[in-house]
């Protein structure tokens, strides 16, 4: 088993990136060492670089992603942990496969569609070719699962057809250069949607700060965020079925359940007939006793310099091992000449 998920160091980490994803790598990091198999957890600083850029920004939320990571439990001895820009193998395995990947296929990507906007001609060529970078970050590992959400299915279903047409162009059947990657959907359905909105995600691209909790706010901010979270006046309902046609109340219940470690029917056996003045506070305080420790360990770690780089320079090196031979691999069956 060899589990790879990548991580855009874009913005600061929110509830949802939280219960969505960097919750679940700490579970695929033991599996994987369970199983004697590695988990490569990696922040894609290169894939940042779709999209306009501050680049004062873009190395400081780098450092501080490497902390949240470890603040949120992610351990660089079980994890390899690491940044694409320290393991040259992600960009040069990319343009390697450039010669495979398909434009038709890449014109249907959603994400480039959305992006872009209506901007399309002035677009980045790296928004357009992410999704072969993304096919590169997890053939070069050999990767057998890769867990994604549903917005990225679609770039995983690419890598595999990128790495079908590979080996079938370039490799025999009994040798074959790429291993074909499934996807791990979570599974709770670990979909947090803003605070303001609950027909929009919660994202760090909204502009507005009331619409997530951060991972780094404090107990104040965290209160007055769910206080004045947007509900409907109604009490909560007994049973989930109630929770239908209330997309609010259904995310704060869904994100006590998703913390707590219960079902929607079991918060509301605890919280049915109550009103959110008495549900409010209970989820908040539920909200910070839970990222206490995270900001805790957070704060500790963010300005040890010396500590992330370390982290960093470590899970690099171990991922350029790792990446090597099939680095080697495509490189000759491509042809091409390396002494
Ligand atoms: P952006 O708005 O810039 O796209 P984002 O908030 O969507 O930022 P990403 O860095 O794109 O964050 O996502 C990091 C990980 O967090 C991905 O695995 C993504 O599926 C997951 N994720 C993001 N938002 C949510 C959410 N609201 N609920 C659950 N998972 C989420
Ligand atoms: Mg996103």
């Amino acid at each position: 088993m060899r589990v790879v998920s990548g991580i855009q160091p874009t913005g600061k980490p929110h509830l949802g990136n939280y219960l969505g994803a960097i919750r679940n790598y700490v579970k695929f990091q033991d599996d994987a060492l369970a199983a004697g198999g590695e988990c490569l957890i990696f922040i894609a600083d290169l894939h940042a670089l779709s999209m306009p850029h501050n680049p004062a920004e873009l190395h400081a939320s780098t450092l501080e992603l490497v902390a949240t990571l470890v603040a949120c439990g992610v351990d660089p001895d079980k994890a390899i942990l690491f940044n694409q820009a320290q393991v040259p193998a992600h960009a040069e395995l990319q343009w390697l496969l450039n010669g495979t990947a398909r434009m038709g296929w890449l014109n249907r990507m959603t994400q480039f569609k959305d992006k872009s906007g209506k901007n399309r001609e002035g677009a980045s060529i790296a928004l357009f070719t992410y999704p072969v970078l993304q096919a590169a970050d997890v053939l070069l590992y050999q990767a057998t699962h890769v867990p994604v959400g549903e917005d990225q299915k679609q770039h995983l279903e690419l890598a595999r057809d990128i790495a079908q047409k590979f080996n079938n162009d370039f490799a025999s059947e009994d040798a074959p250069v790429f291993t074909l990657p499934d996807p791990i959907i979570p599974p709770e359905a670990a979909r947090i949607m803003s605070l303001r909105d609950g027909g929009a995600k919660m994202s760090k691209s909204d502009p507005s700060e009331m619409s997530r909790i951060n991972l780094a706010d404090d107990a104040d901010e965290i209160m007055k965020k769910i206080k004045k979270a947007k509900t409907d006046p109604e009490p909560l309902p007994s049973e989930a079925k109630g929770l239908e046609e209330r997309a609010e109340a259904s995310n704060l219940v869904g994100i006590y359940g998703a913390l707590a470690g219960k079902s929607t029917d079991g918060v509301l056996a605890e919280f049915g007939g109550q009103g959110f003045g008495v549900f409010k506070p209970a989820l908040g305080e539920l909200l910070v006793e839970t990222l206490r420790p995270i900001s805790a360990r957070f704060v500790e770690l963010k300005d040890d310099r010396e500590a992330l780089d370390a982290i960093l320079a470590r899970g690099a090196a171990r991922a350029r091992a790792l990446g090597a031979p099939t680095l080697d691999a495509t490189y000759k069956a491509l042809g091409l000449v390396r002494g």
